[in-house]
């Protein structure tokens, strides 16, 4: 989980987290009930109830979401398919796999578990009415929470990649086609046809007088745009790469620094100097661990000159390290999800090279100028 999300404690071993942008929609969709939904429904309250109630809805609108996200979890991890984490944010939730589905089978029940999940809760909250009908906040909450809930069980069932509908119109091309690389092409690129409706219709009604909704539409469209994108570029990258090894990238040619040099003198000389982004620091020809710009900046810079290599090194033992036969695209796909950008090379405990994230893009540029040809 990146530092932008706040955590919000484990839910089947999940790590759940509050993106930054949530608190915006938190206020928007408040401010919206408080001032609109609620006033209108009820002629009587004071402004302070308005406002509460229309704050509790909308904790337990993102409280569906997240039931959705445990939807798609649960019958993920009953395919044996990690869930790395579940993040709610502006645009509703998402729930990050490990990895792809094992088979089409499985993305079509992952991809349903949430709008069936969904559909579920509008159906509760519809049958909860007629026992809260006494109590009229309560009622107007749950009326709303049918509501949406039936609205983001269907919003999520249209066909465009990464929404729910178009990963089952994916599962169903997987499974005709028994080509997942194939099935995502034509899912994605129907996502982005579908995104596109999504700004142009937003447009429109941005300038037919529906400004607010319009915009939303728009950016909801932008959104689902840049993710469909992301997944035809990660797809053409994947293939690229397959068939390569990490040999075939690494970068064997390395600084080795010892490990009590301090960071002013190995920042002048292998940093500025000649321009060096990760050193290995060996003792008795045995690598003990790893610096990189990233460790080093963590310092305050009044520190550099007192502190040593071996103080601000990521331990050896603490690292990630990679084997030179390991297939480059999935490492590649390891280092993004991880969010580390220099992996160490090794066999038992030589060092064979480094794996940066720079060295394999270098690589693809190299790769993608041949296969031009
Ligand atoms: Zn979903």
């Amino acid at each position: 989980m990146n530092r932008s999300t706040i955590s919000l404690g484990r839910i089947l071993g999940i790590p759940i987290g509050l993106d930054y942008s949530w608190f915006l929609i938190f206020g928007l969709l408040t401010w919206s009930l408080a001032t609109n939904y609620y006033p209108v429904e009820f002629k009587n309250w004071s402004t302070a109830q308005y406002w509460f109630w229309g704050a509790i809805t909308v904790v337990l609108m993102f409280g569906s979401v997240l039931l959705h996200e445990l939807g798609h979890s649960v019958v993920a991890q009953r395919f044996k398919v990690q869930v790395r984490s579940i993040t709610l944010f502006v645009f509703g939730g998402v729930a990050q796999l490990g990895s792809e589905p094992p088979s089409a089978r499985a993305e079509l029940w992952i991809a349903i578990a949430g709008p069936v999940t969904s559909f579920a809760l509008a159906i509760f909250f519809s049958l909860m009415q007629p026992l809260v009908d006494t109590l009229a906040p309560v009622l107007a909450v749950t009326k709303y929470l049918a509501y949406i809930n039936g609205s983001l069980g269907l919003f999520n069932l249209i066909p465009g990649f990464p929404l729910d509908g178009g990963r089952v119109f994916r599962a169903m091309i997987w499974g005709a086609t028994q080509s997942l690389r194939r099935a995502t092409l034509i899912a994605a690129n129907l996502g982005r046809f579908i995104a596109f409706c999504f700004i142009a219709l937003g447009v429109w009604q941005m300038f037919t007088g529906n400004f607010g909704n319009g915009l939303w539409i728009a950016f909801i469209g932008w959104f689902l745009e840049s993710a469909a994108s992301s997944q035809i570029s990660q797809q053409t990258i994947h293939d690229l790469l397959s068939g390569h090894h990490v040999s075939d990238a690494m970068r064997k040619h390395y600084v080795t620094i010892f490990p009590d040099t301090t960071l002013e003198q190995l920042i002048n000389k292998h940093i500025l100097g000649d321009g060096q982004r990760v050193l290995v620091i060996k003792q008795n020809d045995l690598v003990i661990g790893l610096l990189t710009l990233h460790t080093i900046k963590s310092i305050p810079s009044s520190d550099w000159a007192t502190t040593s290599a071996v103080h601000a090194m990521i331990p050896i033992a603490k690292m990630k390290w990679i084997r030179p036969d390991a297939e480059l695209a999935p490492a590649l796909e390891e280092m993004d999800r991880d969010g580390v950008s220099q992996l160490p090379v090794m066999i038992g405990d030589q060092i064979q090279g480094i794996l940066g994230r720079d060295d394999i893009i270098s690589f693809l540029r190299t790769i993608s100028e041949f296969s031009r040809n």
